[in-house]
C-alpha cells in the first residue's frame, strides 16, 4: 500500500483585519522591481475603497478586476497568462487572488500556466503539471468552497469541467480575514456555505474515508450545524466559523473525494453554466437515496433560512443535452467510486442519472 503524500498550504494567517498585513507578507517575496505582484480581484469590489485601498501596490503591480458571473474557463486562463507575459519584462513575483472560489481558482491556474508550456486544458486531470507555479496567495471573500486549501483548480475547458490537480496547485500563502465576507448576499452565503456542508456529507459517507479525512470532516460538519441550525452566534462569529468550516471541509476531501452531488452538479455546470454552490443545492435536494440524513438536515437548513432553490432547470432539455450532462457526470469515476464503492457501475446507469436530472 502506498499512501498519497500531498502538499498543504505553506503559510496561513487568520483574523479580523489580517488583510492589513498583506504588504508585510508580500514584500519579502518581491523578486525585483520589474517583477510585479498581479492581483486577480472579484469585480464586485471594483470601486469599493474599503477593500481596494488596502491592496498594497508599488512599482508595476497591477489589479485585474474579473467578473465571477461565470466560472473560470481554460480559455480565460490562457488569455490572462498571455496578457501578463506580453505586458511585463519579467515573470511576476506573485499572483494574489481576492474573491470566492471562482477568483481563487483563476489565480491558482494563472500561477501554474505562467511557468508551464502550452494551454491550460492540457493540464486538466491529475498530476500533469511539470514545473512549480509562481508564488501564489489566496484571500477568500466568501466561505465554503475550500478552494483556499485544496490541491485543485476547477476549470471548464472545451471538452470537460475538470480540475488541474497537482502538487503545485495549493497556495503558498492564504490570508483568512472573515471581515472580508461581511457583505456577501444571503442566498449566495447559503449556496457557497452548502458547498462546504456537502463536502462534509460526501466525504464522511464515502468509501475513501480515513481518520485524517474524518477528523476534518466532523469538525466542519459540527461548525456547519452551529452556523446553519442554531441561533446562538452573532453574524461576526458565524462568519468566523464558516471560514474555518470551509478550511476543514477542504482538508477533509484532500485525502478522500466528493461524491454524487458533485458529479451531477458538474454536469449541470458544464451544460447549463449553473454555478457550483447553487448547483450542489439543486442536486442535493434529490439525493435522499444516497445521503438520507444529510439531505434531511440540508432541507431543515434551507427552510430555516428561507432560501429558494431553482426548480425545473432540466425540464426542457433534449436527449442530446441529457447525454452531455450524463457523460460529464460519469467521467468523474473517483467521485462515484468514493460514493458507492468499486461496483458503482451496477447501480449508476445512464437511465438512473436521467431520472435524477429530470427531477431537478
Ligand atoms: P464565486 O466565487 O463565484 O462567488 C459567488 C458570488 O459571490 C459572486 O457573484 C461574487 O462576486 C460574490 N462575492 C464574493 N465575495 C463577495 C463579498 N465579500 N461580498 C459580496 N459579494 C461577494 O462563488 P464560490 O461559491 O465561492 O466559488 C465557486 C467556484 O469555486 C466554482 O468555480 C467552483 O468550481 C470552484 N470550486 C473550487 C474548489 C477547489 O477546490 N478549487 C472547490 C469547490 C468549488
Ligand atoms: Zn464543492
Amino acid at each position: 500500500m502506498s499512501y498519497k503524500n500531498f502538499p498543504m498550504v505553506s503559510k496561513v494567517v487568520f483574523g479580523r483585519g489580517s488583510f492589513n498585513q498583506l504588504g508585510d507578507i508580500l514584500s519579502p517575496k518581491r523578486l525585483n522591481v520589474k517583477a510585479p505582484f498581479i492581483y486577480i480581484v472579484d469585480d464586485v469590489f471594483q470601486g469599493n475603497s474599503w477593500l481596494t485601498s488596502r491592496i498594497p501596490l508599488s512599482y508595476d503591480d497591477k489589479i485585474y478586476y474579473i467578473s465571477a458571473n461565470e466560472e473560470p474557463k481554460t480559455s480565460q486562463v490562457d488569455e490572462l497568462v498571455e496578457e501578463i507575459i506580453l505586458t511585463y519584462k519579467a515573470l511576476p513575483s506573485g499572483i494574489i487572488g481576492i474573491g470566492g472560489g471562482t477568483i481563487m481558482d483563476l489565480a491558482k491556474a494563472i500561477s501554474i500556466m505562467l511557468t508551464n508550456e502550452g494551454e491550460s486544458k492540457e493540464y486538466q486531470g491529475w498530476d500533469l503539471v511539470k514545473k512549480p507555479a509562481i508564488y501564489h496567495v489566496g484571500i477568500p471573500t466568501i466561505s465554503g468552497t475550500g478552494a483556499e486549501v485544496s490541491r485543485t483548480t476547477i476549470l471548464t475547458g472545451p471538452h470537460r469541467k475538470l480540475g488541474i490537480n497537482s502538487d503545485f496547485t495549493p497556495f503558498d500563502q492564504v490570508v483568512l480575514d472573515p471581515e472580508l465576507t461581511k457583505d456577501v448576499p444571503k442566498d449566495q452565503w447559503f449556496y457557497t456555505g452548502m458547498d462546504c456542508y456537502v463536502h462534509c456529507i460526501e466525504s464522511l459517507n464515502g468509501t475513501y474515508l480515513n481518520s485524517f479525512s474524518q477528523s476534518y470532516g466532523e469538525k466542519a460538519l459540527e461548525l456547519c450545524k452551529e452556523i446553519f441550525l442554531e441561533d446562538t452566534l452573532s453574524k461576526d462569529e458565524s462568519n468566523d466559523k464558516l471560514m474555518m468550516a470551509s478550511w476543514h471541509g477542504g482538508m477533509s476531501i484532500a485525502y478522500s473525494q466528493v461524491g454524487v452531488a458533485h458529479a451531477m452538479s458538474y454536469g449541470l455546470g458544464y451544460l447549463l453554466g449553473v454555478k457550483h454552490g447553487v448547483g450542489n443545492c439543486i442536486v442535493f435536494e434529490h439525493l435522499e437515496e444516497y445521503y438520507p440524513e444529510g439531505v434531511a438536515m440540508y432541507k431543515v437548513m434551507r427552510e430555516k433560512h428561507n432560501i429558494t432553490i431553482p426548480k425545473g432547470i432540466c425540464s426542457n432539455l433534449s436527449d442530446k443535452e441529457f447525454d452531455i450532462m450524463i457523460d460529464v457526470a460519469l467521467s468523474l469515476e473517483p467521485l462515484w467510486e468514493n460514493a458507492l464503492g468499486k461496483h458503482w457501475k451496477k447501480t449508476i446507469t445512464r437511465d438512473k442519472l436521467k431520472e435524477l436530472y429530470l427531477k431537478m
